[in-house]
């Protein structure tokens, strides 16, 4: 037996001969990315079913010597849970067997969750206490909370809640050497040294195997008003932002920006779909308040801020989500960007972040410096404004893409343009995607040496011979 094949039959003696794929079919759905731009090889896919079965997985893959790659839902934008190409073929480790809510404390406002659990799920679950888990996003049918930590995922509602970062209060990990690290503490207060929870969440499974989380829950929202409307233009749409902060504080929980053209291809590629708005409008933002309690002054404050924010010319027109029905069917436009880019052609999403009050410079100067590379190329834009992250996306069809000389090239150069844009106004590359393998050649262009060396120094503490993730987050 060859020393993959003994892995194998190791892995198989641990877990079961159910738990480890091995078949070039078993293994499609795991070697692919969502969008179905890197495909590579892996040794076999374990899914074990408990912590303890984790450490035995890591523990015999370190014997081995064979890479280690977490793996949660797959949403990953940045072929972040996907092999490497040209690299020794790893064990994918996905947690989807590890499914329980262990324990969900309503007055403590926590609940422990096993890393496999679906974000949705985790939602749901806390909804029946009557708390809220806020983290929210388009994969959220399919995301595992372990995969949503591990890239620090944001979503539709950091601007009232903060990213995953902000909702974790406790971590279950397995380290690199299969040690079992349990720090599934569920307190709001903790200053014992250093916060080594931090360490992981957005580590991109590069430090240790996240097995179990102590999330924090907030009170459940019960009453929501939520309008569509078209800003003039992004300057407006900042101004209005303003103005909704002034009035309505901490009942203000969304606040989601796209342009005419992400629009469309929602409306043109997803079924059922609908326009919010009648007419042709340039820009459009969903904006969104919720609290526990008085729906009616609520939908009040968001009309009086609108009707403020018309009679300032800052807005074409606007409408109030009257149902939960058209509530929802809002959201779902909002949520159906992604399937409708991958349909529409190849978009070359970015993931940038500014102040704030940088967004309409960002969006003014990335369209600029992209159409200098290509004058008429299309530019798709959707975001969360409220937090200041924009997907500047400039979009090919199909037969544009395959009729460039050097795709690979103008997409790095696209994307470099637009990266460079908010780099300069003090932003970032990656808001809330992570850095995964397409983000690597941004990383060593942009972080200082120095930051870039604190990052290996840990690395090289917690896992000193690269076996977990290799090739990913760190150039
Ligand atoms: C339609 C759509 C909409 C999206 N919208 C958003 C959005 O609004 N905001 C946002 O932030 N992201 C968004 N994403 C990206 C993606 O959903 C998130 O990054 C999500 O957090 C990934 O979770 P996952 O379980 O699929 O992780 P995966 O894709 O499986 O893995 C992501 C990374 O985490 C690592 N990992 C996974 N599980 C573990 C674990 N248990 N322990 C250690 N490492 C692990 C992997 O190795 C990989 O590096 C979207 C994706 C899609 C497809």
């Amino acid at each position: 037996m060859d020393d993959g094949a003994t892995l194998i039959a190791r892995l198989q003696a641990e877990l079961g001969e159910d738990a480890v794929i091995t078949d070039a079919a078993g293994l499609d759905g795991f070697i692919e990315d969502f969008r179905r731009r890197f495909k590579s090889g892996a040794l076999c896919v374990a899914k074990p079913k408990s912590t303890a079965e984790v450490a035995a997985v890591v523990r015999l893959c370190a014997a081995a010597g064979v890479p280690i790659l977490p793996q949660g839902g797959n949403t990953s934008l940045c072929a972040g849970a996907v092999p490497a190409a040209g690299r020794a073929m790893p064990v994918i480790v996905n947690l989807m067997r590890m499914r329980a809510i262990r324990r969900v404390d309503a007055q403590n406002g926590s609940m422990e969750v096993e890393a496999g659990c679906v974000l949705k799920a985790v939602q749901d679950a806390a909804a029946a206490v009557q708390r809220l888990y806020p983290v929210s996003l388009g994969a959220e049918g399919s995301c595992q909370i372990g995969g949503t930590l591990s890239t620090n995922a944001g979503g539709t509602s950091v601007l009232r809640y903060g990213n995953t970062r902000d909702n974790v209060l406790g971590l279950e990990v397995v380290l690199a050497d299969g040690t079992i690290w349990n720090g599934l503490r569920a307190l709001r207060k903790d200053n014992t040294g250093i916060d080594l929870k931090q360490l992981f969440i957005g580590a991109e499974g590069t430090l240790g195997i996240v097995t179990a989380v102590t999330l924090k829950l907030h009170p459940l929202p019960t009453h929501h008003a939520l309008a569509w409307f078209a800003p003039t233009d992004p300057a407006a749409a900042l101004q209005i932002l303003g103005m909704f902060q002034a009035e309505c504080g901490s009942r203000l929980s969304a606040y989601e920006l796209m342009n005419r053209r992400q629009l469309d291809l929602v409306i043109e590629h997803v079924p059922g779909r609908r326009y919010p708005l009648e007419g042709k409008h340039a820009w459009h933002v969903l904006v969104e308040l919720a609290d526990t309690r008085g729906s009616a002054s609520m939908a009040e404050q968001l009309q009086q801020t609108l009707e403020r924010a018309a009679e300032a010319g800052l807005l074409a027109d606007a409408t109030l989500a009257t149902s939960d029905a058209q509530r929802a069917a809002f959201w779902e436009v909002r949520h159906s960007v992604t399937e409708a880019n991958m349909k529409a052609g190849v978009g070359l999403t970015t993931d940038c972040a500014v102040p704030v009050s940088a967004v309409p410079q960002f969006i003014d100067e990335a369209t600029r410096a992209v159409r200098e590379l290509v004058p008429d190329v299309d530019i798709v834009i959707v975001g969360h404004m409220g937090d200041g992250n924009v997907h500047f996306i400039p979009l090919f069809t199909f037969d544009a893409w395959h009729a460039l000389a050097n795709p690979a090239e103008m997409g790095a150069r696209m994307r470099r343009q637009v990266n460079d844009v908010a780099h300069r106004l003090g932003g970032t590359f990656s808001a809330e995607h992570g850095v995964g393998q397409t983000g690597l050649a941004e990383m060593a262009h942009y972080k200082s040496d120095a930051e870039l060396a604190l990052m290996r120094t840990i690395k090289q503490a917690l896992d000193p011979r690269n076996l977990l993730n290799p090739g990913r987050l760190l150039p």
